[in-house]
């Protein structure tokens, strides 16, 4: 029996979650809730570089993933290994993310949000939109995938998802006390930062994560749309 998770983190490629969540995983671990990631693909071809080989590509994220997860404090980190780019809103992904939910029961999901519009990776486009129908109805429904139901994985309620990068934030969670171990999370993504940042992006994300505070009490935060699971109404007891 798989100990239970509070919060589970699904994340297109190594390295999103620290850009979108990281400060917000580090609280958490911090208040003693469990996080795990659940990394769906495996990055191999997150490069400008045309002599790196995609395998090695993919070992190096690998790694850099596990060093970050470790720094937060995350329990675990299961990877689906898909190829990179290669992501589709197939029964099969479908069913392995409800695996996951009804094997680690999680409250909250953290996703990337699927309806940023135009440009948007496109793994991060489908993850975000598979994690949505997973948690609600498939996760949720006896019937859904039985041979689930057959190998002892029950439904489960997720309570609400967060989604990052959203165009539409309506929470906000503040990172003021754990910004500095997300930098340092995101520092474990060496492979990412040589190919894709400038060298002062770590000015330029404090500089983000403190608009998304504007306004509310604290200095840094990280903004989500906030999705909460509707349960069915109880029916009324017959008469
Ligand atoms: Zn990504």
């Amino acid at each position: 029996m798989v100990k239970p998770a509070e919060i589970m983190v699904v994340t297109p490629h190594p390295d999103d979650a620290e850009f979108g969540v990281a400060g917000t995983v580090a609280r958490w671990v911090r208040e003693g809730k469990s996080v795990i990631y659940v990394v769906c693909t495996n990055g191999d071809k997150g490069t400008s570089d045309i002599n790196i080989k995609p395998e090695e590509l993919a070992q190096t994220r690998e790694q850099e993933q596990l060093a970050a997860a470790r720094l937060l404090g995350v329990r675990e980190v299961i990877f689906l290994r898909h190829a990179d780019q290669t992501l589709e809103d197939t029964p099969e992904f479908r069913q392995e993310l409800v695996r996951l939910i009804r094997t680690y029961r999680p409250e909250i999901v953290v996703t990337a949000d699927p309806y940023r519009r135009y440009i948007w990776h496109r793994d991060h486009r489908i993850t975000g939109q598979v994690v949505l129908d997973a948690v609600f109805p498939y996760a949720r429904d006896p019937l859904s995938y039985p041979d689930l139901l057959k190998q002892g994985l029950h439904p489960h309620n997720v309570k609400e998802v967060l989604l990052w990068a959203s165009e539409d934030p309506d929470y906000r969670s503040d990172i003021t006390d754990t910004f500095d171990i997300k930098i340092a999370a995101l520092r474990c993504h060496q492979s990412q930062i040589a190919n894709n940042l400038p060298p002062d992006w770590e000015d330029r994300l404090r500089q983000r994560f403190r608009s998304m505070a504007e306004g509310g009490d604290f200095e840094l935060a990280e903004a989500f749309h906030r999705a909460e699971v509707q349960w069915r109404l109880a029916r009324s007891p017959k008469k």
